[in-house]
């Protein structure tokens, strides 16, 4: 039995989010979450709210849970997400604020053999607008040294990384991949898709954590994110990001293969061109912008959702009668908890 005389706390950082039927401890350190009862989240909701000793908080349901409220505490203290004290007032709460100081973090670009844009150009606008992480998505064939020459220019840049996509063709060897991508300074990951046999050549990798990738799936204009279990992302930022921000669009650029300027290359609404426009002039409208501060939380289905504030689907918002809503809504039923 524990001292009911001391008290209960979560770490800061392992937060309890209440969902539909489901409720969840998010471990925001580790990346990781824990699926609680309904009740418990209560009791930890309780505790949370009016720093209560432990016997005062089992007195607050009446002593019907006093064995379970042991059990519990006492399992997350093993599992390192809580602790016992008698002075929880040395250990305030998290400060849920976010700010970032980038303008946009990441971009995805397709380009095919018809597209109208300069991708050097766009490459550097984006450049330009400290843009952390780029997808690159080739449509048409692409050979890995035409790829290089492009990426050469970054070299140096504030561009972290790119993810790159190019299709299959005869003569591309696992050689070839291993020394463009150990050699690249910029390039991240590199898919070649639509080949033969799934392969991933991270054995043939030292240190680095570069990595190169054949996979059989075929990549094109229409190939859509699939909201998953395997795509969540947990961390503590994007925890705090999500209260106020939709953490699959916000900061986020997208330029399809005619050129158009999207949130999401996936959206049918477009905000202007890359032929006529300059992306910093698009991403500064209140319109590009407006599904950045599209939580969430104010999303119907998804706010009843346990996974909301680690979910990065990035699909179209739109307005209805009864508010905002996804236009195709993921394959996940907060209220029947079934994939
Ligand atoms: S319901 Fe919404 S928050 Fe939940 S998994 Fe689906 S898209 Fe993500």
């Amino acid at each position: 039995m524990l001292n009911d005389a001391l008290y209960f706390k979560l770490f800061a950082s392992c937060i309890p989010v209440k969902g539909s039927v489901e409720c969840l401890i998010y471990d925001t350190d580790r990346g990781l979450y824990h699926v609680i009862d309904p009740l418990l989240f209560e009791i930890i909701n309780e505790n949370k709210k009016n720093v209560l000793s432990i016997g005062e908080l089992k007195k607050m349901f009446l002593n019907q849970y006093d064995r379970g409220i042991d059990a519990y505490f006492q399992f997350f203290v093993d599992e390192e997400i809580g602790f016992f004290t008698d002075n929880p007032q040395f250990f305030p709460e998290i400060n849920m604020s976010w700010h970032s100081p980038l303008r946009i973090q990441n971009a995805v670009i397709e380009v095919d053999e018809s597209s109208p844009y300069d991708l050097l150009d766009v490459l550097r606008q984006l450049e330009g607008l400290n843009c952390q992480f780029i997808q690159l998505r080739f449509l048409s064939f692409t050979h890995i040294e035409e790829l290089k020459k492009i990426l050469d220019n970054f070299d140096s840049s504030c561009i972290k990384g790119f993810e790159v996509f190019i299709p299959y063709y005869k003569d591309v060897s696992s050689t070839q991949i291993i020394d463009f991508t150990s050699t690249c300074k910029r390039i991240a990951r590199l898919h070649i898709f639509e080949a033969p046999e799934q392969e991933d050549l991270s054995k043939y990798y030292d240190q680095s954590s570069t990595r190169g990738f054949f996979i059989p799936q075929k990549i094109t204009c229409s190939t859509h994110d699939v909201v998953s279990a395997e795509n969540f992302f947990l961390s503590l930022d994007t925890f705090l990001e999500s209260q106020q921000h939709n953490i699959g669009l916000n900061r986020k650029v997208s330029i399809d293969r005619n050129g158009f300027i999207k949130n999401y290359l996936s959206h049918e609404t477009f905000h202007g061109n890359v032929c006529s426009e300059s992306i910093k002039d698009v991403i500064s409208t209140s319109s590009f912008q407006k599904c950045w501060f599209l939580h969430n939380d104010i999303i119907l289905v998804c706010k009843d959702c346990q996974y909301r504030y680690m979910c990065v689907d990035n699909t179209e918002i739109i307005k209805s009668e009864g508010g905002y809503r996804k236009n195709k809504q993921c394959s996940f039923n907060p209220y029947t908890n079934k994939w």
